[in-house]
Formats: structure tokens, sequence, C-alpha cells
């Protein structure tokens, strides 16, 4: 079952743009379907964890991705009412070499797609894939509006937690957040640090240095302020003085950051889910990213687990195992279970109405975390290689 021929991938995200990079560098034949007019990312930053930028590195734009993101050595959370610090991770000594990299999406789509483009890779725009039947020779496409492409050797599916091709049932978290991207106010918090404030797990909201975009000297930072899935409606229905008051008396900190934010516009709701594939293949088809696993975001994890997925499946595509698809699966296997099982633990301590959870992380929990050896262990997990990231495969 050697993958030999063209290779379409579907989605041109993270994952998608990193495996026709890796792929089409390497000679394979590549085109990458979206269904955006021109593609282009939605929201605001994200983290990327050591082992993310040691896939950007092997892409060739982890260099230009350090020199536009914000380099993140400490996340730091406090409870809002006591003050007191209920999460402190360190990747490293601050100004040290380990780092998780604040960036603006629009930065890392950027060089993502740049990276693509100079492999040669064909990217067809306003392609929204409904269907990718098996037909002799592989696989076709089929858009929403009825078009066909094809055959394929392989359907890469990149399409993101919407996948039209994955067959994920994911489970609808009860907690998605608001986010928008500011400019960075100097001297209003520490410049290399993830703030955050929680009451309880039913408020949370963050402050992070973002870097900048392309092209734009104005340093970034994104804010988050979490939000029951069913009061994302009625918070755009909300008066915005009215929520701003709430944010700035909940966080005073907050405020210079909210300057900028006018409209209901200026902030986007995103919902979260959870949920795994067993086996991310089938018959000339092969799930990656978010359309293989989702998460909410509360480990910062999902943009480098497409990116180390789309590096495993390069790896496994490039080689010459008899079925690549099940190399990749299993060289993946662990990595993606582990953190899936992490974050399902972690995000009700964070994100949910519980008032028994918010208790035993505070008094059990965070004093647990400062014991040596568990401060490396959680710098390890937050970094993405508390396991190694593709099993029996030398990382980075
Ligand atoms: C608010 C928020 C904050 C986050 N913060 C972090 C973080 O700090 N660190 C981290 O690592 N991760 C974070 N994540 C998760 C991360 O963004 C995702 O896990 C990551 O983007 C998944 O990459 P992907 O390539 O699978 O999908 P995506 O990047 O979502 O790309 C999917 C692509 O497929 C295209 N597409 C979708 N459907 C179709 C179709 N039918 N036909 C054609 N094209 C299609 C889309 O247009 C898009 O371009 C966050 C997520 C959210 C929502």
């Amino acid at each position: 079952m050697t993958v030999t021929g063209p290779i379409a991938v579907v989605g041109a995200g993270i994952g998608g743009l990193a495996a026709a990079a890796l792929l089409a560098g390497k000679g394979r034949d590549v085109t990458v379907f979206d269904r955006f007019e021109a593609p282009k990312p939605v929201g605001s930053g994200l983290v990327i964890q050591p082992v993310g930028l040691s896939v950007l590195d092997r892409i060739g734009v982890g260099a230009e991705a350090r020199a536009l993101g914000a380099p993140l050595w400490r996340m730091l959370g406090h409870e809002a009412q006591s003050g007191r610090a209920i999460l402190d991770v360190r990747y490293g000594p601050d100004g040290g070499d380990r780092f998780g990299l604040a960036i603006h999406r629009a930065s890392l789509f950027h060089l993502l797609y740049e990276a693509a483009r100079a492999a040669r890779v064909p990217i067809v725009a306003s392609a929204m894939i409904a269907a990718a039947p098996e037909v002799p020779g592989g696989r076709d496409l089929i858009t929403s509006d009825g078009r066909r492409f094809g055959p394929f050797a392989l359907v890469i599916d990149a399409a993101g937690a919407g996948s039209a091709l994955s067959p994920l049932l994911a489970r609808p978290l009860p907690y998605g957040a608001i986010w928008g991207t500011v400019p960075w106010q100097d001297g209003a918090l520490p410049a290399g640090r993830l703030s955050q404030r929680y009451l309880r797990a039913s408020k949370m909201a963050g402050i992070m240095p973002l870097g900048r975009l392309p092209g734009q000297d104005r340093p970034l930072a994104a804010i988050f302020w979490s939000l029951r899935r069913n009061d994302l409606a009625s918070w755009h229905a909300r008066d915005l003085s009215d929520w701003k008051a709430e944010v700035t008396a909940f966080w005073p900190d907050f405020a210079p950051f909210l300057e900028t934010v006018q409209r209901h516009d200026d902030m986007v709701g995103a919902l979260y889910s959870h949920g795994t594939l067993r086996r991310p293949w089938g018959k000339g088809i092969v799930h990656i990213g978010d359309a293989a696993h989702r998460a909410s975001p509360q480990l910062g994890q999902g943009a480098n687990m497409a990116l180390l997925d789309a590096l495993a499946l390069s790896v496994a595509l490039l080689s010459d195992a008899d079925n690549p698809l099940a190399v990749y699966a299993a060289m993946r296997r662990w990595h993606v279970r582990i953190y899936q099982g992490m974050s399902r633990a972690f995000t009700p301590q964070y994100q949910s109405d519980s008032r028994i959870l918010p208790m035993v992380r505070d008094h059990l929990l965070v004093p647990v975390s400062r014991m040596p050896p568990v401060p490396r262990l959680l710098s390890r997990l937050v970094g993405g290689d508390v396991l190694p990231p593709l099993a029996g495969h030398p990382f980075p």
C-alpha cells in the first residue's frame, strides 16, 4: 500500500500547509484545496510549543517565526479574589532558549503558506470539499458546488474541527471563549509570559503577548475571556461597556488592553470540543490535526499536534514502509492519547461550573505542582515532549 502518485491536501491550515511543504519539498506531487476564496487564517494568537518549533525548523521557517512571535518563558495564573498564584509553569530560565512562542495565526499562516508556495504546491481556493469517494486509482474530491478533482493516490484530510471527511464525532465542551487581538501595552504586564486570572472555574481571563504581523512593527497581544457555550449569543446582545466594566473589575490590569475593543466584532467567539479518532486513516485517506483529534486549547497543544502529525505523516510517506498510513498512526498514537487525556483532565479545572474541581485544584494540585520534580514534569508537559512525539523515530 505504498503511496505513489498525486496527493491532495484538504485544508490550507496549520497541519495541511505543513504537510504540503514537507512532502512537496521532497519532490512529492501535492495539491492543497481550501474553502476560502483567498486562503487566510481565522482568529487571534496561539502558542507554538518547543516541539512545534522543531517542526517549523524542519520546514525552514523557524527563524522567521521566532522573529515574528513573542517568546513565553512562563505561564502564570492568579486566583482573582485571593491573588494566589495557582498556575505557574516555566519553560526554563527567563531569556533562555527553551520557550513557547506566542504568535498571531496570520503570522504563522503567512510563513507556512510561503513555505508551501516555495515548494511549488498549487493551492486551489474556493474549493469547499464535501466528499472524497473511492475511485479506480485512489480517491476523487468533490466540492459542495459539484466540481470533481482527481484521482489522487492519497487524500490528506487537514480540514480542521469542521472536516466533512473525518468520521470523528467530538463531544462539545460546555465552555468556549471570546478572543481579540489588541495592541500590546508596554509596562502594563511583564513581557515574556502568558498571564491569566480565574474565579473558580467559571471565570477566566488571559493576556498573551503575540509579537507582530508580517510587515508591521507594532507589537500585539491576544486577550481572551471564557464564556459558557450557551452564553455566547447573549454576550453579543450585551452592552459592550457593561462587559468591559465586568472584566476590569475582575482584573484591573485588563483595562488598557480593552481600549481598542469598540465593537462586539472586535472579539471572535470560539467553541471547543473533545474527541480522538481511534484509527486516523482508511483506504486512500488519512486525517491529521483537528480532523483527527480535538481538545480545548487549555494546554496550548492543538497547533503543535497538527505540526507533529504533518511531520510524522511526511516521514512515513517518504519511507519505504509497506503501509505508511499505519506507520504514521503508530508514531503518533501514544503522544496524542496522553495529551488528549491530560487535556480532558485539566480543562474542567479551568473551564466548568464545578465548585469542587477548582477547590481540589487550589488546595491539592497547586501545592503538589510545586514539589520537585513536578515543576519539571509540568514544563515538559506544556512543552509537548513529556514523551517522544514521534514514537520510534528520532525527534527533532
Ligand atoms: C481560540 C483557540 C485558541 C487556540 N490556542 C492554541 C494554542 O495556544 N496552541 C495550540 O497549539 N493550539 C491552539 N489552538 C488549537 C489550534 O488552533 C488547532 O488545533 C489547529 O489550528 C489545528 O490545525 P489544523 O491544521 O488541524 O486545522 P486548521 O488550522 O483549523 O485548518 C483547517 C483548514 O481547513 C479548511 N477547511 C475546513 N473545511 C474545509 C472544507 N470542507 N474544504 C476545504 N477546506 C476546508 C479551513 O478553511 C482551514 O484553512 C487554539 C484553538 C482555538 C479555537
